[in-house]
């Protein structure tokens, strides 16, 4: 979608550090990390939050799951946590559906 900071990294018009691609989902670092790995990993398709998930385009973040347990995997990430701040008052900042990967620390409950 144009406009969309997210789409412009799928698309390579903004660069981005990619720690995974595939037809359905992309992943990278974020450019803030809260944690020692920051992991964004986003659906090609634009959705704009979590609240915008219906059942014609949920099978792309059932493929956003699994990328993240490869990545799990793959880059030994032991314990992490998965976040997705689902509008503005629960800070979500990029209205393009996106998964938070966080590891690498103790993670608190319940978050601020
Ligand atoms: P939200 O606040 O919507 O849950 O998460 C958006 C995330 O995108 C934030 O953690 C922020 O640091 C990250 N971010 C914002 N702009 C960029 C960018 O241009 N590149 C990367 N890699 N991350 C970004
Ligand atoms: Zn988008």
């Amino acid at each position: 979608m144009s406009g969309c900071l997210f789409c412009s990294i799928i698309a390579g018009d903004i660069p981005s550090e990619k720690v995974y691609e595939d037809d359905a989902v992309y992943a990278f670092r974020d450019i803030s990390p809260q944690a020692p790995v920051h992991i964004l990993v986003i659906p090609k398709e634009h959705i704009e939050s979590a609240a915008r998930v219906t059942k014609d385009n949920s099978a792309c973040v059932a493929r956003c799951f699994e990328a993240i347990a490869l990545l799990g995997e793959k880059l030994g990430l032991g314990d992490y946590r998965v976040v997705s701040n689902c509008g503005a008052r629960a800070g979500q900042s990029v209205f393009h559906l996106h998964f938070h990967v966080l590891a690498g620390r103790d993670m608190a409950w319940p978050p601020g």
